[in-house]
Parts: structure tokens; C-alpha cells; sequence
């Protein structure tokens, strides 16, 4: 697997007309290389591949990454500087959307000489296509989040508050085994399920409200991604119609899922069903991302998005409908594109649920 990941890197640095290759986004370094650490860089070139840390992980990236070089260094910059120096490089490609701008103006001060040549994105791109190994590991996460959401039912009741069912949820989830939480658990009820990323609160649930619940773990490295809306005791009519719209959207959608197709045609199916009743203007955000290494990462399914859906991808399909004063539902689940169609991995029944 490294060594294919390695050629398609390879094939990057000279589509930039670069001799080397410079990689400084922790995500790309562990794709490439195996390697999990908190600091390190990695460096290729036609001659051989290199991974540069600190003394704190020379043992453990021995480990993680047989298949390069390891080389330890004191101080960051100097250490690199030094090494691109000797290689004799004078054109070396790196990635501009992950290397911070004090970076690059310390690198460039220490390599008079050497052109450095940016890129973007094509490395988070060819991290959208995944590997079996990476597919189970994705489908690992939301199993174990979805088991998890289906204990947590009992808890939902009038009278909590979004935050401790927010903590029950973290709970429960790092109990079964989860290594943490892919991001701030969203619990947004009543009114406030108007607010697509809001965040949980002290506001107490009410019978007749209903909850938006966003919930993703990490394990192994790979993030699962999953929202369920449930009514508190009882689902009033308009509420009910909503729901249902959202989630004829969200089946559509789903349903629509193939190789071949546009990732801006997915997004408009979902839309055209919630613009038709009149609802277009509540659906403000796109219709999913993909999951992997990253809770949001490539491909983007949005209006602006001309990427083709290929097998192997994995990305949350996601309509919502929010509405200022009134509250909103959101369904998510996370897919995987198979030859024909798409496999969920995240497995809490999305029916509306009401709590008793
Ligand atoms: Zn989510
Ligand atoms: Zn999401």
C-alpha cells in the first residue's frame, strides 16, 4: 500500500515539474508513511523517501514507517534545510494549503536557490479513494457509533439537558471503545435545531420538541459521521411533514449514489426535493463530505462541486432543513461507493424515532 501511495506522490511531484517533494500536513504524513506522531516532515525525491522527527518519536517511527528513511533532527528548519541542501535539489515541490505561511517564509530564507513550488489538494484528493483496509476501518467507527446511539435512546427523556446527553453519548461511546470524539457533539432541540452546528447547551429537552443529534468517533485513526433527529414523546403534524421531506431527500440521494456521477448532481437531487415544498432557502449548507483520516475531507458533495463519484469513496449524504424560531432536522448518514451503488456504514434506522 505505501508503495502505491508512494508512486501516485511521486507522479505529483512531477506534474509540479519538481525534483523533490516536501510534505508538512500531519494527515498526508501518516497516508504516505504510516507514521502517527504529533511533529514530523516528510521529504521524497527520485533517489529515495525520508521522514524527519524530534528524538521523542525516532523509535516510533522506525516502527510505523520501515519503508523510509528515519532522520532525526534538532532543530526543525535547520534539519531540513540542510538535508534539501545537500540532496542538490534546487526545485521542490510543497503542499500550500498545509504549510502555514511562517513556514514557508523560514524555509525560503534557508534555501537561497531552491524553488519552492506550490501544490494543493492533490494528496487530500487522492485520499478520497480508499482502500479496503481503510473502508473497514471507517465502517469499523460508525458500527460501533451506531450500536452505541441505539443505548443511548432510553436516555433521551423531557426534562435533561442537551448537555448531559451530550456527555451520556461521549460515555457510552468511549466505554465501547471509541478513541474520541470526531468533534463536539451536536445536540440542538426545540428552536435551537435551527442552528446546524449547535453546539450542546444547558437548555433542558422538552416533550414535544424535537433534537438534533450529530455525533462521529475516531478509532484507529478513522472518524465515523452520523445524525439522527428524534422527537421527544410525540411528533406534532408539521413536524412529521418536515421530517418527511428531509428524509426523501437524504433516500433520493442515497438512492442516486454511483460511479460516474457528479458530486454537484448528488447535491441538487437532495435540494430539488426540499426547494419543491417551498423549504429551499432552510437548506444553507452542502449535502455531505467525505470521512476518513478527517472528519471532513475530500470529496466535497456541494453545488460547486464537479468531482466524480468513484468506487471506494466514502461521504456522508446530509439534507437538513432549518428554520429560524422554529427548529430544524438534519439526517445523516455515511456511505461507501461500491461498483454499482453505495453501502451505508452508519446503521441507526433513520425512521423518526419518538421517544416515549
Ligand atoms: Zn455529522
Ligand atoms: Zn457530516
Amino acid at each position: 500500500m505505501t508503495k502505491q501511495r508512494l508512486l501516485a506522490a511521486r507522479s505529483i511531484m512531477e506534474s509540479a515539474n519538481a525534483e523533490a517533494l516536501l510534505v508538512t500536513g500531519l494527515i498526508n504524513i501518516r497516508y504516505l508513511s504510516g507514521f502517527t506522531g504529533s511533529d514530523a516532515l516528510l521529504y521524497l525525491d527520485s533517489g529515495g523517501q525520508w521522514l524527519f522527527c524530534d528524538s521523542r518519536y525516532k523509535t516510533q517511527a522506525t516502527l510505523e514507517s520501515p519503508d523510509f528513511e528515519i532522520t532525526e533532527y534538532r532543530l526543525k528548519i535547520d534539519g531540513i534545510s540542510a538535508f534539501i541542501s545537500a540532496r542538490g535539489v534546487k526545485r521542490v515541490a510543497f503542499d500550500s494549503e498545509k504549510t502555514s505561511c511562517s513556514l514557508f517564509n523560514t524555509l525560503s530564507a534557508s534555501l537561497p536557490g531552491v524553488e519552492l513550488i506550490p501544490f494543493a489538494g492533490e494528496l487530500d484528493e487522492l485520499r478520497s479513494v480508499k482502500s479496503s483496509a481503510e473502508i473497514e476501518a471507517v465502517a469499523a467507527s460508525c458500527a460501533l457509533a451506531s450500536a452505541s446511539f441505539n443505548q443511548i435512546l432510553e436516555f433521551i427523556r423531557p426534562g435533561i439537558s442537551e448537555r448531559e446527553l451530550a456527555l451520556e453519548l461521549e460515555i457510552i461511546l468511549r466505554r465501547a471503545g471509541a478513541d474520541g470524539k470526531a468533534f463536539e457533539f451536536i445536540v440542538a432541540s426545540g428552536e435551537r435545531g435551527a442552528l446546524p452546528h449547535g453546539a450542546a447547551t444547558g437548555k433542558i429537552l422538552k416533550k414535544g420538541e424535537l433534537v438534533t443529534i450529530d455525533f462521529g468517533i475516531r478509532c484507529n485513526g478513522y472518524h465515523s459521521d452520523e445524525t439522527v433527529t428524534v422527537a421527544i414523546g410525540y411528533a406534532d403534524e408539521r413536524q412529521r411533514e418536515i421530517y418527511a421531506l428531509v428524509k426523501e431527500a437524504h433516500d433520493l440521494a442515497l438512492n442516486a449514489v454511483k460511479p460516474g456521477i457528479s458530486c454537484c448532481e448528488l447535491d441538487a437531487i437532495a435540494r430539488e426535493v426540499i426547494a419543491r415544498e417551498g423549504f429551499g432557502d432552510y437548506f444553507g449548507h452542502g449535502l455531505g463530505h467525505g470521512v476518513g483520516l478527517e472528519i471532513h475531507e475530500k470529496p466535497t458533495i456541494s453545488s460547486r462541486s464537479e468531482m466524480k463519484v468513484c468506487e471506494g469513496m466514502i461521504f456522508t449524504i446530509e439534507p437538513g432543513v432549518y428554520i429560524p424560531g422554529w427548529g430544524g432536522v438534519r439526517i445523516e448518514d455515511t456511505v461507501v461507493v461500491t461498483a454499482e451503488s453505495c453501502r451505508l456504514l452508519t446503521q441507526v434506522s433513520k425512521e423518526l424515532i419518538v421517544t416515549v
